[in-house]
């Protein structure tokens, strides 16, 4: 217990090292919908070590939206279909996160562009 809170404290460190890359990156706003108030990095793969592109500043509602996908009414998700062009990884799997669990038709276009961009950026890890 005390060893895994550890773990987790070294890993909040870790974020923090890189939360000013983050911010700089965001431009210190939600980088999903530009809110000012309240941004944090937000982990999208918290079962590995934490980098920066794996990580996305978001408010509190974007943060809400990523930690319930698919409970928020589709029509409130429509400015995440904007961000489909992003060439950010982090960005494109919050996007894809978003969107996949919405059955609507610029749902799905959107994730095709969001594919497209993905294919070209493809330049290997
Ligand atoms: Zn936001």
């Amino acid at each position: 217990m005390a060893k895994g809170l550890q773990k987790h404290q070294e890993r909040l460190g870790a974020i923090n090292l890189l939360g000013k890359d983050l911010a700089r990156r965001a431009g210190r706003a939600c980088e999903l919908c530009q809110e000012r108030n309240d941004c944090r990095p937000y982990d999208l793969e918290p079962d590995r070590p934490p980098r920066l592109d794996r990580l996305i500043l978001l408010c509190a509602s974007c943060r809400d939206l990523l930690d319930r996908p698919g409970q928020t009414p589709a029509d409130h998700m429509r400015f995440v279909a904007n961000h489909c062009w992003s060439d950010l990884p982090p960005i494109q799997t919050a996007v894809e996160r978003l969107l996949r669990p919405l059955d609507e038709g610029w749902a799905k276009e959107a994730l095709d562009n969001l594919a497209m961009m993905q294919g070209s950026a493809d330049s290997g890890d």
